[in-house]
C-alpha cells in the first residue's frame, strides 16, 4: 500500500509515461525548450495543471491533495538537487524525470537535501521503492519501514522533509473523510455531518 494515498484516492500509475506526454506538450509549443521546470512550474501556464493531473493532484512526498490545499500551493521539486556538481547549471537539472510535484511544505523542507545516488531507488517518488521505505501506520502516522529504521540517511531525509509531522496525520484523516463523503452522497444527513466535521478539521489544519 502506498502511504501517500487513502483507499479512496486513485492509484498513481504510469507516471513516467504521463510526464513524457507533458514534456511533449511543452515541446509542441516551445520546440527549443530545455529546462522543463521553467514551463511546468509556471502557475499561469496550463502545463502546471497537466503536471498536477499526472500525480492525481497529490504531493509526491506527503500525499496532501488539491482537496486540501490550493493548486498554486503546489510546486515543482528538483528531485536531484539542482546545484549538485553533476549539473552544469540549474537548467540541466530541469529534465522531466527529475521534476516532482510537491506541496510547498515538502519542497521547502527538502530544499537543498542532497539525494545520494545509491538511495535513488528508496526515495524516488515516481518509483516503487518509496512505497516500501515509508509506511502509514494504524494511527495515520507516516513512519519509516522497519527495514530502514537504523538507516541514518533515510532518517535524515524523513526528518528534513518532516514526514513524521502531525499535519500529515490530519491530512490523511481529512482525505479519508472527503473520500467517504464522496461515496455517501445519497445520504444527505450523513453527507452534511461529514461536511461539518471536515470544516472544523480544515480550520485546525490551516492554523497548524
Ligand atoms: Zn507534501
Amino acid at each position: 500500500m502506498d502511504y501517500r494515498r487513502t483507499k479512496y484516492c486513485p492509484v498513481l500509475i504510469d507516471v513516467k509515461e504521463k510526464k513524457k506526454k507533458v514534456e511533449a506538450l511543452v515541446k509542441d509549443e516551445h520546440p527549443y525548450a530545455q529546462d522543463m521546470h521553467t514551463y511546468i512550474s509556471d502557475n499561469s501556464e496550463k502545463f502546471k495543471l497537466d503536471f498536477l493531473k499526472v500525480y492525481n493532484g497529490k504531493c509526491a512526498y506527503c500525499g496532501v491533495s488539491v482537496d486540501l490545499i490550493k493548486k498554486n500551493e503546489f510546486e515543482i521539486d528538483h528531485f536531484l538537487y539542482e546545484k549538485a556538481p553533476k549539473f552544469k547549471s540549474k537548467k540541466d537539472a530541469g529534465y522531466i524525470e527529475n521534476l516532482i510535484l510537491a506541496c510547498h511544505d515538502c519542497n521547502h523542507n527538502k530544499s537543498s537535501f542532497w539525494i545520494e545516488e545509491n538511495y535513488f531507488d528508496e526515495l524516488y517518488p515516481d518509483g516503487e521503492g518509496i512505497k516500501n521505505t515509508f509506511i502509514r501506520d494504524d494511527n495515520y502516522n507516516i513512519c519509516i519501514n522497519d527495514e530502514y529504521k537504523e538507516d541514518q540517511y533515510i532518517k535524515d531525509f524523513y526528518d528534513k522533509i518532516r514526514l513524521g509531522s502531525e499535519l500529515h496525520r490530519l491530512d490523511y484523516l481529512l482525505l479519508n473523510i472527503i473520500g467517504l463523503q464522496e461515496q455517501c452522497k445519497d445520504n444527505e444527513e450523513f453527507y452534511a455531518g461529514l461536511g461539518m466535521i471536515k470544516n472544523v478539521l480544515m480550520v485546525k489544519r490551516n492554523i497548524m
